[in-house]
């Protein structure tokens, strides 16, 4: 009766997981592919819970607690820090694998090595090796994005990395092979922590050659790497439900670093092996070019007079939390019959989706949420362009010029609008290190300070307060 029940569970589970990512496909279902997310995951330890076999409640329930006392501080980071914390939960993954996978290892060797079958112990192998350099790997991931101190955030590189890398991956694969061959031979006791501490020095070595401007994609190669870890996992302890969970993990891993490779012109191979932000330009700065600023007052006659008003987000509007105060913007200029429309880039910001999230929770209707390609043909339409905290993804020099490192990244077309207005703090340039030719057009102009403020300004001066910048 509980198997199956359990099983019933898991089925029900697995449909829950694929509706959960169907439904992540829209910002409008977003909430409700969540919590059919949460629901899977409870029916399916619950149902894990109730079988017969379960003998260690108590540490069940401390594992849970556990779980607790770490998962909610980590849910309770800024937005600017979902990156690094989500890298943290492939670690938090990929260790769990690793573990189960180490732990079956020595209790099936104990109990006479029977269970070892070549299938299963390739299935356990694979899940060891994928499991522990997932583990380091989005550590050292994590740690590059928050900047700690000690891991440097340039790309370090020396000559045979790449063969040094493959050939430690190869010699661990090699001792795998091994012991899949003879599981009883009197070298498995020794190959296999070789095999553990292979792959924990592997992740390490993967990431440090990466610069920090590629880790959101590594991570999400990483979210691959956990997800064929748990595939593995499902197979050793023949558990259909870990083989979906992981399979789905897995290729949605893969295809969210594909779209992130394309809507950056970039391939997998030139992300894992390419050293982005090695070599970094700093031209403008010196070739003697120099900002048109305006003022608020200025700023606000012209988008008065405007019939479409296009803002174009970047991780500038994160950092500066200035979503609330871009949507009293957007009430004023509704209000007086300004067509408002919100241009997003599939990489605005730090991860994909960042700029849905910050306008979603400022209630921006989605239905003003365009998608590059869709705004793009509207650009020489458009009145004033609005650039909030935007800089690579509106950066024409990615169209032009071969020597950038963004050359071929598709941008959103502000320098086709009549005005473009660009919110930013200082002269400094992007995520990709170089300037951007936008800011020298002759229909544009800096409202340089720190994005809240200028748009509370510039709300201000609609509103009919002083607000003079
Ligand atoms: P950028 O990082 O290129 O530029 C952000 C700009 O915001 C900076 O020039 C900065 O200028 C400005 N800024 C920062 N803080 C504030 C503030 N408080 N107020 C006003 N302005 C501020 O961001 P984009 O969104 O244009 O581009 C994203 C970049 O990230 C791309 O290069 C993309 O390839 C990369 N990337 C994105 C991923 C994703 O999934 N979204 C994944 C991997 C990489 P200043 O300091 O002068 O204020």
């Amino acid at each position: 009766m509980i198997p199956s029940l359990a099983q019933l569970a898991y089925v029900v589970a697995s449909a829950l997981f694929i509706f959960s990512l169907y439904w992540m496909n829209n910002p409008q279902t977003a909430r409700k592919s969540v919590r059919a997310g949460v629901i899977a995951m409870i029916l399916a330890m619950a149902a894990t819970w109730i079988q017969p076999g379960i003998v260690h409640h108590l540490w069940i329930i401390l594992a849970i607690l556990a779980g607790f006392a770490v998962g909610i501080p980590l849910s309770r980071v800024a937005l600017t820090a979902v990156p690094q914390r989500t890298a943290l939960s492939h670690a938090f993954g990929g260790l769990a694998a690793g573990l189960v996978g180490t732990a079956k290892f020595y209790l099936w060797m104990s109990e006479g090595g029977a269970m070892l079958t070549p299938f299963r112990t390739s299935a356990l192998i694979l899940e060891v090796l994928l499991g522990f350099l997932t583990f380091t790997g989005s550590l050292m991931a994590a740690g590059k994005l928050q900047e700690v101190k000690w891991i440097p955030q340039r790309p370090v590189t020396y000559p045979l990395q790449n063969l040094t890398n493959i050939g430690l991956l190869l010699f661990a694969a090699a001792l795998g092979v091994m012991i899949v061959l003879n599981p009883a031979g009197p070298w498995t006791a020794i190959a296999f922590p070789i095999i553990i501490a292979l792959s924990l020095a592997f992740g390490i070595l993967l990431i440090i050659p990466i610069g920090g401007a590629d880790m959101p994609t590594v991570i999400s190669i990483l979210n691959a790497y956990a997800g064929l870890s748990a595939v593995a996992m499902g197979f050793m302890l023949d558990n259909k439900l870990l083989i979906v969970a992981g399979a789905l993990d897995g290729s949605s891993g893969l295809i969210l670093s594909i779209i992130m490779c394309k809507a950056m012109n970039r391939s997998f191979a030139n992300v894992l092996f390419g050293a982005f932000g090695q070599v970094q330009a700093t031209k403008g700065a010196a070739d003697g070019r120099s900002y048109k600023q305006e003022t608020i007052e200025g700023a606000a006659q012209i988008m008065e007079q405007a019939s479409l008003v296009v803002i174009i987000p970047g991780y500038g509007m994160a950092v500066a939390q200035a979503q609330h105060r871009v949507r009293e913007l957007y009430d004023q200029l509704t209000k007086r019959g300004i067509t408002v429309k919100f241009a997003i880039h599939p990489v605005a910001g730090r991860m994909p989706g960042h700029m849905n999230v910050l306008l979603a929770e400022a209630d921006i209707p989605y239905s003003d949420q365009i998608a590059m390609d869709d705004i793009n043909p509207e650009m020489p339409q458009c009145d004033v362009a609005l650039v909030i905290g935007a800089n690579d993804v509106v950066n024409p020099a990615a169209r032009t010029d071969k020597s950038t490192p963004i050359y071929g990244m598709p941008i959103i077309d502000a320098d086709k609008a009549r005005t473009v207005f660009a919110i930013k703090r200082s002269k400094n340039p992007g995520f990709a290190g170089i300037d951007n030719d936008l800011y020298f057009a002759d229909r544009s102009f800096m409202l340089f300070g720190d994005a809240k403020a200028v748009i509370g300004d510039l709300v201000k001066q609609f509103s009919g307060g002083s607000g003079m910048h």
